[in-house]
């Protein structure tokens, strides 16, 4: 559910957007973009709406709700349900909407088979498999197993075979990554030899860049699509260059005033005016998503310059040092993440003062209002 209740809007940039799934198109010959939790907070309408017409075939989803979801919006291509079938009623939805799951348990493929009886109609889904992610997936000991349950199957036919990357995105891991990589290549030739035929797809974001070995037949990019580099910060950082944030999140100012020297600010006084200030009280709080753990540690981008947070962040207000940038009026815009001038806020920056991902920056702010331009 969309906040509403506030002045917080994300901003998505739909012509971003676009530019960075052309990057990402340079490196994957077929990707399967993932679009999973709301398109990482950037809204899945549009953004499924903007890679069909880019050229997507296909795209992955997490739960089949989201893959109905999708499917009812005009999205027409192939939909992949990371999540795969839980509840018995998710079933019949996958041939209903004709999503493609993620099937990485024997009691699934058994479910499979007693709903594609019903359906008299064969379903088209994803092995996925357990290479060193510990999550979800057949491990290498339950390939003969899956061997033989797959050769006895009438109703389901495996169409890829995916498996996901733990440590893509570090380059001290490589080693990891590789081995995943193996072990992929040797669970699909054992099952290949059984002889099945299918998609092979291993790569995430980080991979599809870092990783030209692991690319295989399809990929399955996010992050990069909505502009952050997994390499930020890291000594692989020209690895996944020219990737731009298609979300900006601005709100307004809603006061400001002087505070004299040695005055607290907000609940608890953890902030005391070192000299006298000017600040601005603005309308973004943790009931926007944006973190009371970014109290006293997060700036933001006013008239084009940097205002650092003093104290804490409230329910729907936080208080800003606007002692150097004095023309600031109620009303005008704020930006929490992005921004225009020379320093806008980057997901990567915003995330370091959270103590999280840009993934999580993203689909939580994502949860405002958004607003499109392209
Ligand atoms: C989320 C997800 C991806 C995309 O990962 P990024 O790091 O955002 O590129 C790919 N595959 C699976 C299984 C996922 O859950």
């Amino acid at each position: 559910m969309t906040i509403w209740y506030n002045h917080v809007r994300a901003r998505i940039d739909l012509n971003i957007l676009e530019h960075n799934f052309r990057l990402i198109q340079a490196k994957a010959p077929c990707p399967i973009p993932v679009v999973k939790s709301d398109a990482y907070g950037h809204g899945i309408g549009p953004v499924s709406s903007l890679l069909a017409r880019c050229g997507a075939r296909g795209l992955a989803v997490g739960t089949v709700g989201e893959g109905v979801a999708l499917r009812l919006t005009p999205f027409e291509g192939k939909i992949v349900s990371l999540l795969g079938p839980l509840l018995p009623e998710e079933y019949p939805l996958l041939w209903e909407y004709e999503i493609m799951p993620f099937v990485g348990r024997r009691e699934q493929i058994r479910l499979l088979e007693e709903e594609g009886r019903r359906q008299s109609r064969v379903l088209d889904i994803a092995l996925a498999l357990d290479t060193g992610m510990g999550r979800i997936g057949f491990g290498p000991g339950d390939m003969q197993q899956v061997r033989s349950l797959l050769e006895g199957a009438r109703y389901v036919r495996v169409h890829m075979v995916c498996s996901h990357l733990a440590t893509a995105d570090d380059p001290e891991s490589r080693d990891f990554v590789l081995q995943q990589g193996e072990t992929f290549t040797r669970m699909c030739d054992d099952l290949a030899a059984g002889g099945l035929s299918f998609k092979r797809c291993l790569a995430n974001s980080a991979a599809i860049q870092a990783y030209p070995e692991l690319a295989f037949d399809c990929q399955r990019p996010g992050i990069t699509l909505y502009g952050s580099s997994p390499f930020a910060g890291t000594r692989w950082e020209s690895r996944a260059q020219g990737f731009r944030p298609a979300m900006e999140v601005v709100t307004r100012v809603v006061a400001v005033h002087d505070l004299v020297k040695g005055a607290p600010i907000s609940y608890g006084r953890t902030f005391y005016a070192p000299h006298d200030m000017r600040v601005a009280i603005v309308a973004a709080g943790y009931a926007d998503n944006y973190s009371r753990g970014l109290s006293n540690h997060a700036e933001v981008v006013v008239h084009g310059q940097r205002a650092p947070l003093v104290g804490r962040v409230c329910m729907q207000m936080s208080a800003v040092d606007i002692t150097r940038i004095p023309s600031v009026v109620p009303g005008d815009k704020v930006y929490l993440l992005g921004g225009e001038g020379a320093h806008p806020v980057t997901p990567e920056e915003l995330a370091g003062w959270w103590g999280t991902i840009p993934y999580e920056v993203f689909c939580l702010l994502g949860q405002n209002e958004r607003e499109y331009c392209s």
